[in-house]
């Protein structure tokens, strides 16, 4: 999502032009001099097109150097910027500081558009062509408190942010994708059959969706889902033909068209390199997971007790996937396959409201903040999240990030907002 930058002395209507801009009258703190204020993003939306503004109220009150602590704050938010609103009070016109501040703005290259705020009416709008002698182009009048301008200004930003990203593939509506995969032997078909009764009325009830003849539409829960792939197990020669490479491709070909993948796993057995190397296909590609433990049936306390460990020492890296102990044989908790296949992909497409997400994550980096190395601690500025399946964030800091950090950023991300089954992305962007 694109950034958008409000930058400008204190006093100049700042605020006003961001409540003015996202569109409510939220606590967006007033602009009040000598009050140091947080860089705060905000969603906002216009004519469709998303993107986040933020507030860069920081002025800093006992820098000794009023205009470079204001070029200071601007500078560091034109970095992480795509497009700079810069903000000027029309009836006081430009002073030192400004143009301070617009001697930076030049240098960075970025996309400025000059904001004559407090154009209340038409004689002080005639008085705001004279900031054209900024050198930041045509002034925009605009009167922040009573929303004159603020159209032709919302219409600016948008002419001026980055090229929309190609539409975020619209999940066309219909069952959603399950891969059913596992080594050889763990139960895939068995558990199949289980959900095969009614196969016939699932497809005939869905008339006109177009399935691929391989998959399956099987009812799960009350629910109809599309199991990607299953034509090898139906037949049952899945193991019959073909090499392990053969079967390997298959399932990572199933996983890539799925959206949630259950991976089975037979507790009979040791969790071996196989299951291992299948479970990795499903966290590299980035897919919701349920991990079942089938053939539940047959694990007595002996048994528990290993698999426990195994558990422990083979699953560390994905402790947030689902898991379920069931059996295809008995049918012992295959009614808690729906539920936890739903919850994944709930979370999997889950969306934090950016205020929320920089809310929890100044409190996070305050209570702890980076460690200092070598006299120096990056410090996260804020963050946005940038995609969904599977939600995506990006950080944006002082400098690049510990990977032990980042870990412990990504861990209390996850305890703030669930995710439960799904994977998270963190990438880190560092201001130049
Ligand atoms: P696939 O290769 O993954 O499709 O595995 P199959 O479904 O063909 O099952 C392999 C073997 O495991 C068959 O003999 C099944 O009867 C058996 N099996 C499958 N699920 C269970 C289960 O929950 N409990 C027990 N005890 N055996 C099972």
């Amino acid at each position: 999502q694109p950034v958008v930058a409000v930058v400008g002395r204190p006093n100049v209507g700042k605020s006003t032009l961001v409540n003015r801009i996202i569109g409510r009258r939220q606590a967006v703190v007033e602009d009040v001099p000598g009050v140091t204020r947080d860089r705060v993003p905000y969603d906002a939306q216009w004519n469709g097109r998303a993107f986040t503004v933020v507030d860069t109220g920081g002025w800093e009150p006992d820098a000794k150097d009023r205009a470079a602590a204001i070029a200071a704050q601007a500078e560091t938010a034109v970095v992480t910027a795509d497009v700079v609103l810069f903000v000027v009070d029309a009836m006081v016109g430009s002073t030192d500081v400004d143009e301070a501040a617009v001697k930076m703005l030049r240098r960075s290259a970025k996309p400025v558009i000059l904001i004559a705020n407090k154009a209340d009416n038409t004689s002080i709008e005639m008085e705001a062509t004279s900031l054209w002698s900024l050198g930041l182009g045509e002034p925009f009048p605009v009167s922040a408190l009573h929303g004159r301008g603020s159209g032709d200004l919302l219409d600016a930003i948008l002419a001026a942010l980055p090229e929309a990203p190609a539409i975020v593939e619209n999940r066309p509506r219909g069952p959603r994708r399950v891969a059913l995969v596992g080594r050889p032997n763990v139960g895939k078909s068995s558990l199949l059959n289980r959900f095969s009764g009614e196969e016939r009325a699932v497809v005939d009830s869905v008339a006109g969706t177009t399935v691929d003849p391989v998959d399956s539409l099987v009812e799960i829960g009350g629910q109809t889902w599309q199991l990607v792939d299953t034509a090898g197990l139906r037949k049952r020669v899945g193991k019959a033909s073909g090499t392990e490479y053969y079967a390997s491709l298959r399932t990572a070909g199933a996983i890539e068209a799925a959206e949630v993948a259950v991976v089975l796993l037979d507790s009979s057995e040791p969790i071996s390199e196989q299951d291992q190397r299948i479970l990795s296909m499903v966290t590299e590609s980035g897919r919701a997971l349920v991990i079942a433990f089938n053939k539940w049936d047959l694990v007595d306390a002996d048994r528990r007790y290993y698999l426990d460990k195994e558990i422990d020492r083979e699953l560390r890296r994905i402790p947030w996937a689902i898991r379920l102990n069931l059996s295809a044989m008995t049918g012992r908790a295959v009614d808690k396959l729906a539920p936890a296949l739903n919850k994944a992909l709930a979370s999997w497409e889950t969306r934090v409201p950016t205020a929320h997400l920089n809310q929890w994550l100044t409190a996070l980096v305050q209570a702890t903040p980076h460690p200092v190395r070598g006299g120096r601690a990056p410090r996260i500025l804020f963050a946005t999240q940038a995609g969904v399946a599977p939600p995506r964030f990006v950080l944006f800091t002082t400098g690049p990030l510990d990977a032990g950090y980042q870990r412990f950023v990504e861990r209390k991300l996850r305890e703030e907002f669930g995710y439960e089954g799904s994977p998270i992305e963190i990438s880190v962007r560092p201001r130049k």
